[in-house]
């Protein structure tokens, strides 16, 4: 944060104000982790604060302090859109763009609070106040971690801080080895450690908690594994009656793309799921080395993120998805490959 930002920051929040904090549709654990450790501290220093989802996240992530209190805009839809509307302060972490909110768009477009960003994704919109935008930062976990030590608060960081930014750090590092991961980052989860972060439960509590079904479903994935070896590429597939079959929940498929990853010279990998309700297939976009998925997913699947690792989706059916995703790679065979 710079320094005009921590001032103008400052000047807001010295006095009393309705805060609403908002995460991306399909929470993860560094979008819950930083939304939920913003309310905490917010509520500390004597805010009235509330965390508003576009929907539901995984039961890997229900433990975390201040879960159960989270709304969301598909199941209390009244309740969200007065709290927005209330709002003084609407915080968005961990996106950049109100397409990241699903059918919540038109609402946060509505709204008269002003807006606050803070997020670690490439190409933020220009919605807000402040824009705290640092795509250097290994989550927005981290940001915030960042924003509450600048604004002289470190002491107000107490156990269920910690383990709420703890957990962000932890998911979207991928336990702390992706590139993003700096020696701050680490010298951030010491202090975290100090202040009571509980480690070695939070990876059980995230990691640790799979169903036989959900294991019977990465099965099912990796043998839909396709390989193209000319292209360095790997991709999945898994269908609504396959995931039907696997009686899959919110969450089940968290880390499956990661999986091409893992084969020797494979530098791209990518996995399709259909999501039948919305008429979607959702695509998540991995990649290793300099080869950016951020651009793929945003030139051609109406989607976005990180260089490594970028999201999308494609409205068309199954087939005609991997044929037009197939039928690009020709022209990435240089990047992929030398
Ligand atoms: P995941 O594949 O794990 O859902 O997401 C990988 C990264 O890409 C995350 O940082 C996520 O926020 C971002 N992302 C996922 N889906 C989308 C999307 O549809 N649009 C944009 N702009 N970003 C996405
Ligand atoms: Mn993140």
């Amino acid at each position: 944060m710079n320094f005009e930002q921590v001032n103008a920051l400052n000047k807001l929040l010295s006095s009393q104000k309705r805060i609403a904090i908002v995460p991306h549709k399909n929470p993860d654990g560094d979008a819950i982790g930083s939304t939920l450790a913003l309310s905490h501290y917010l509520s500390k220093k004597g805010h009235k604060t509330h965390v508003l989802a576009p929907n539901d996240f995984p039961k890997f992530l229900k433990w975390m302090p201040g879960a159960h209190e989270i709304l969301n805009f598909e199941r209390h839809n009244t309740e969200t859109k007065k709290y927005i509307a209330e709002a003084e302060l609407i915080f968005t972490l961990d996106f950049n763009d109100f397409g990241r909110v699903g059918q919540m768009a038109g609402c946060l477009e509505n709204a008269s609070g002003d807006f606050i960003m803070i997020d670690h994704h490439q190409q933020p919109s220009d919605y807000a106040l402040i824009t705290y935008s640092d795509v250097s930062m290994s989550s927005t976990c981290e940001m915030v971690y960042t924003l509450i030590d600048s604004l002289g608060d470190n002491d107000l960081i107490d156990k269920d801080i910690a383990n709420c930014i703890y957990t962000g750090i932890m998911t979207d590092t991928g336990s702390f080895k992706f590139k993003a991961t700096t020696s701050k980052t680490h010298r951030v989860v010491a202090d975290l450690m100090d202040k009571g972060a509980d480690n070695v439960e939070i990876h059980q509590w995230v990691y640790d908690t799979n169903s036989p079904s959900r294991l019977h479903l990465l099965g099912c994935a990796l043998k839909n594994l396709v390989i193209l070896e000319e292209f360095n590429t790997a991709y999945i597939t898994l269908t609504q009656e396959e995931l039907d079959r696997f009686n899959y929940e919110k969450g089940d498929t968290e880390g499956f793309v990661n999986y091409g990853l893992t084969l020797d010279n494979i530098r791209f990998a990518v996995i399709f799921i259909e999501n039948k309700e919305e008429g979607i297939f959702k695509i998540s976009f991995r990649s290793a080395g300099s080869f950016s998925v951020n651009e793929f997913a945003r030139n051609h699947f109406d989607g976005g993120g990180h260089i490594n690792a970028a999201g999308g989706k494609s409205e068309r059916p199954l087939q005609e998805t991997i044929d037009f995703f197939v039928s690009l790679l020709p022209q990435y065979k240089k990047a992929l490959t030398e």
